[in-house]
C-alpha cells in the first residue's frame, strides 16, 4: 500500500529525522524535496502564531497538506526567555554554541534551574488547520552534556532522567520530548480522522 504524504515545513535534518520515525506510516516531505527554498518568514510572537505562519506558507503557495512546528526553550528564572526567541538568543545567525553559552551566563548563580520545552504543531489538512502543542519540563545543567541532538540538547536535563538530550538516543528523546508529545497528538488525530 502507498504511503500517504504529508510535507513537513522543515528543513531541519535532525526534526526531519525524530519526526519521520515517530510518523512511520506517513511519507514525511521536506520543504526542499517540493523544491521550496524560500526563507519562510517567522514574525509572530508566539509559538501558535509562528506554527501557524509556516503552515500556512506552504498551502497557499504550494497547495500541499502539511504541518509545520515551532519550539522554544522557557526557562522559570528568565521570565520564560528565551522562548519563541530561542533560534536566536544570542544573534540572527542562529549559532547553537552562542545560545547556550549566552543561556548559561544568564544563569550563573542561579539556584532555579527549571525550564521547559514547549512546541506548537500546525496541520493544515484539506482546508481545516488543528493546532497540538507538546511540553517537556526538566532543568538546564550547569554544564553541556552529550554530542547528539541539535539546539539547546546538550544543556537540557529532563525531569526524571540523569542524562542529557543530547546523550539519549533519537528513539528515548522522541518518546519524552516536547516535538514526540505534540507529534503523537498529531498521529492520534491523523488515525482516527484519515
Ligand atoms: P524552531 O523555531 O522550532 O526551529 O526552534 C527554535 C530553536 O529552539 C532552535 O533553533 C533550537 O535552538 C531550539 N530547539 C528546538 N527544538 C529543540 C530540541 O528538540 N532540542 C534542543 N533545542 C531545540
Amino acid at each position: 500500500m502507498n504511503k500517504k504524504t504529508l510535507v513537513f515545513a522543515t528543513n531541519n535534518n535532525h526534526k526531519l529525522l525524530e519526526v519521520r520515525q515517530l510518523l512511520p506510516e506517513y511519507k514525511i516531505i521536506s520543504l526542499a524535496e517540493i523544491n521550496c527554498f524560500d526563507d519562510i518568514p517567522e514574525t509572530e510572537n508566539t509559538l501558535q502564531g509562528n506554527a501557524i505562519l509556516k503552515a500556512n506558507y506552504i498551502t497557499k503557495k504550494f497547495g500541499y497538506n502539511c504541518f509545520a512546528d515551532d519550539t522554544g526553550l522557557e526557562v522559570a528564572a528568565l521570565n520564560n526567555e528565551p522562548g519563541v526567541y530561542s533560534a536566536r538568543y544570542a544573534g540572527k545567525e542562529n549559532n547553537s554554541e552562542k545560545n547556550m553559552n549566552k543561556l548559561l551566563e544568564n544563569l550563573t548563580n542561579k539556584k532555579d534551574r527549571k525550564a521547559q520545552f514547549r512546541t506548537v504543531v500546525a496541520l493544515n489538512l484539506d482546508g481545516n488547520q488543528y493546532l497540538f502543542e507538546g511540553i517537556c519540563k526538566g532543568n538546564i545543567l550547569e554544564k553541556k552534556q552529550g554530542e547528539s541532538g541539535f539546539g539547546y540538547d546538550p544543556i537540557f536535563q529532563p525531569l526524571g532522567y540523569k542524562k542529557s538530550f543530547a546523550q539519549m538516543s533519537l528513539e528515548e528523546k522522541g518518546e519524552i520530548s516536547h516535538r514526540g508529545k505534540a507529534i503523537h497528538k498529531l498521529i492520534k488525530f491523523l488515525n482516527t480522522n484519515t
